[in-house]
């Protein structure tokens, strides 16, 4: 698929070939392109008659249960790596996990993750000495290599789904007084890279009923062909048990948005608020409106007196700066009191900046 690659700072080329293979539809296989951050192009494959969208259904369909496996592996490598029962472990440290799903450009899932290591009695108490944070990076690579779903994909054939090699991990401290702010910071740390819903994959928020309706969907090209794979795969005898046809308009993935394991201190609601928050952060940032919330959280440890009023001259400046103000709005104030009836008065804002220039 077309897609955005940066080192240092620097866009690069999309999928760039000095042979300029094409496909056996003749179309090309590379793309030279430095694509934008917001260009439509993004995650659209090359050709859509060569990309799997069979295996990309089938990977959305049963990424909960990857999911789940994963959870289920990761105390036995645990206890494993240690020599120690699962039975042990478990009156030793406590795992918990809460991850969110986020769909790529091309339409397929993949989840943010926080795996929470806390002593047996939970997030009150203190893990282990032994148990530290690279042991527990070791771990959660360990078990997200050797997991695998198996998943029938033909009448007599099946297909062993795993996690790909994109796995980023990475450690958060939370403040040693276990108290709900650090509960807080987990929560924006999952939002802030969980903001993308289906949606962000070209696709519609509604079950489709109807596999006719898809035609008509104002979806792009690759999402209804992801969404007419789901209704393909979904009349599949070896696919009965995938309720691929509800999750058509999910491009196959029914599992939920955000799940965390009972005892994990971080409330969805906590997870939810932090989402929207960072939302709004954005909406605030692309419309260039400050951040209410910066100013009140933003600890500063340490104010020294500088002195008051202006500083070397500044005042001098100031007095200007209010002088021209001032003069500019008593202007534009005359002029908007006699608008010449031809309407070509420009507007008050130019007014204003013209006499500013002056
Ligand atoms: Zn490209
Ligand atoms: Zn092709």
């Amino acid at each position: 698929v077309h897609g955005r690659r940066e080192k240092n700072g620097k866009v690069l080329p999309c999928r760039p070939r000095r042979d300029f293979p094409v496909c056996e539809h003749g179309r090309p296989e590379s793309c030279g392109t430095h694509h934008d951050r917001d260009d439509p192009q993004l995650g659209q494959p090359l050709c859509m008659d060569c990309y799997d969208y069979r295996n990309a259904v089938l990977w959305n369909a049963h990424a909960g249960r990857l999911w789940r496996e994963f959870t289920k592996t990761v105390p036995s490598v645990f206890a494993r790596l240690f020599g120690v029962s699962r039975t042990e472990l478990r009156r030793m440290l406590r795992l918990s996990y809460a991850k969110v799903a986020e769909y790529q450009a091309r339409g397929l899932v993949h989840f943010h993750a926080v795996i929470r290591l806390d002593g047996p009695e939970g997030p009150t108490d203190r893990p282990p000495d032994w148990a530290t944070v690279p042991m527990l990076d070791q771990v959660i690579r360990q078990a997200a290599q050797q997991v695998t779903v198996s998943v029938p994909d033909g009448p007599r054939s099946s297909l062993a789904l795993g996690w790909g090699d994109q796995l980023d991990v990475r450690p958060v401290y939370v403040s040693t007084e276990l108290d709900g702010v650090s509960d807080q910071r987990v929560a924006s740390y999952v939002a802030k890279y969980a903001t993308k819903g289906a949606e962000s994959a070209g696709t519609v928020d509604r079950p489709i009923r109807n596999v006719w309706d898809v035609t008509s969907l104002d979806v792009t090209e690759h999402a209804r062909r992801m969404i007419l794979t789901c209704f393909i795969l979904g009349d599949l005898p070896q696919c009965r048990d995938v309720p691929l046809r509800q999750w058509a308009h999910m491009l196959g993935y029914g599992g939920h948005f955000s799940t965390k394991s009972r005892h994990y201190s971080v409330t969805l609601g906590d997870l939810r608020q932090a989402r929207a928050d960072h939302r709004a952060a954005q909406a605030r940032a692309i419309l260039g409106l400050p951040d209410p919330a910066e100013r009140d959280t933003i600890t500063v440890q340490d104010w020294r007196y500088a002195g008051s009023g202006h500083r070397h001259g500044e005042a001098f400046w100031a007095e200007l700066a209010r002088q021209r103000i001032a003069t500019a709005r008593k202007i534009t104030r005359e002029r908007a009191e006699q608008v010449p009836a031809d309407g070509t008065s420009s507007s008050t804002d130019e007014q204003c900046r013209d006499v500013l220039a002056d």
